[in-house]
């Protein structure tokens, strides 16, 4: 028989073995996905090696600039630090003819240099798959060309908007979906345009949030960052601020203490940046992260779901835990829209929604990003859920748990 409190004990721990067994594959899993902490010896390895290569000090290597003036833009010298097969390096060759590509040493880093599979490799490194594009595409899917009131604007929303602040990157990523802008030439945008893109926002006062994007917004200059924050700090109705920037992925050195200053000076800042896979959760990714957060600046995650470099639930739940252990907010997922170049890279919507279905209530609710579809034509973002809603009546609605119970939940007390 046993006392009340025997019984409820016997309850949880078979309560308990039940959850235990919810986890198994993911630990199973988990063990053999690489991640930025597992490869620190690998990265180490190859930064020496680049470092040797190029002549670098380890004190150039911290320096962004270093790093932007060294970038990797032909096969050749690319050749020269990791492994790439004649093949690959004519397709290389043949891509950059008509999509721009370069990757700074630090992204190299990251890089297998072994396996031309490595997700690193596959965000970076050119494929002929580019141009063999089978969709049918549309190279500006969020019609940014026609939701822009004033130059450099993008407004799709009542009360935010973007402004485009240049077209520059570190890396150029194969998957990127503002590509026609790229071009082959970094243009920052001219400082009368952006004073132009600051009177709008100034005329017109429902705009209360603010986003400074490219490109990459970190590619400006600091003194050019601090100019827009002072300009945006005058105008009262604008709340808050966000930067988009992929360089914490892509070139943490560009995180200095001064861009921490500056952006510390002008809050409230928001950083919003784009880690796709574990392995770009590395060491000096994680000090920069840290180093914002010191400064106040609260980071969210923008994945894009990439078919062979993170359509796996397992890796996506990799990423978020890794990602909150460097105190960034898993924010969106993103489906990928369909871009000249980039179709080999784009995982299917049910993928999207099986990957949720697997986070929800398998991982605690801070590392579970909304699943966003971009609507086609401008008309924004959109998420998409599994179903847990199995019927709705006046009195009672009947739900589907994240374990697949089906359990019909009383409404009367609220349904007045
Ligand atoms: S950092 Fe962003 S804008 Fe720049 S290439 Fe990558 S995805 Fe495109």
């Amino acid at each position: 028989m046993g006392t009340y409190e025997e019984k409820s004990r016997k309850i949880a721990s078979e309560r308990a073995k039940e959850l235990k067994s919810r986890i198994k594959d993911y630990l199973d899993a988990s063990k053999d996905i690489e991640t930025g902490e597992k490869l620190e010896d690998q990265y180490l390895d190859n930064k020496k090696r680049i470092l040797d290569y190029l002549n670098g000090t380890e004190e150039d290597w911290k320096n962004w600039r270093w790093q932007m003036d060294n970038r990797f833009e032909d096969s050749k010298t690319l050749s020269n630090v990791i492994e790439l097969s004649e093949k690959e390096m004519n397709e290389i060759d043949e891509v950059s003819e008509n999509f721009r590509w370069a990757v700074v040493p630090y992204y190299a880093s990251l890089m297998d240099p072994k396996d031309p599979n490595c997700p690193i490799r596959k965000q970076s490194i050119p494929s002929a798959m580019e141009l063999k594009d089978p969709m049918e595409v549309d190279d500006d899917p969020m019609a940014e060309e026609f939701t822009s009131p004033a130059p450099c604007i993008t407004r799709r929303y009542p009360d935010r908007l973007i402004i485009n602040v240049t077209n520059q990157c570190a890396m150029y990523c194969r998957h990127c979906q503002r590509r026609r802008n790229i071009g082959g030439v970094d243009k920052p945008r001219p400082r009368e345009e952006l004073e132009e893109a600051i009177k709008y926002i100034r005329e017109n006062p429902e705009i209360r949030d603010v986003l400074i994007t490219g490109g990459d917004a970190f590619m400006l200059e600091d003194e050019t960052i601090e100019w827009i924050l002072g300009l945006l700090d005058e105008i009262e109705h604008v709340e808050i601020k966000r930067f988009g920037t992929r360089t914490l992925v892509t070139m943490p050195q560009r995180i200095t203490d001064n861009l921490c200053s500056i952006l510390k000076r002008h809050g409230p800042v928001y950083v919003n940046t784009q880690f796709n896979h574990p392995k770009e959760v590395s060491r000096e990714a994680v000090e920069a992260a840290k180093k914002l957060t010191y400064a106040g600046v609260p980071l969210g995650n923008q994945s894009v779901l990439l078919n062979t470099i993170n359509n796996d639930p397992h890796i996506i739940k990799k990423l978020n835990h890794e990602l909150l252990k460097a105190c960034i907010k898993p924010y969106y997922l993103f489906q990928a829209k369909t871009v000249t170049g980039t179709s080999h890279l784009i995982a299917g919507i049910e993928e999207g929604i099986e990957i949720v279905e697997h986070l929800r209530g398998y991982t605690s609710g801070l590392a579970i990003p909304e699943y966003i579809v971009n609507a086609p034509g401008g008309y924004g973002k959109t998420p998409l859920h599994p179903q847990y809603i199995v019927s709705a009546g006046k009195d009672y609605i009947t739900i589907r748990t994240w374990e697949g119970r089906i359990i019909k939940y009383d409404n009367k007390v609220y349904n007045k």
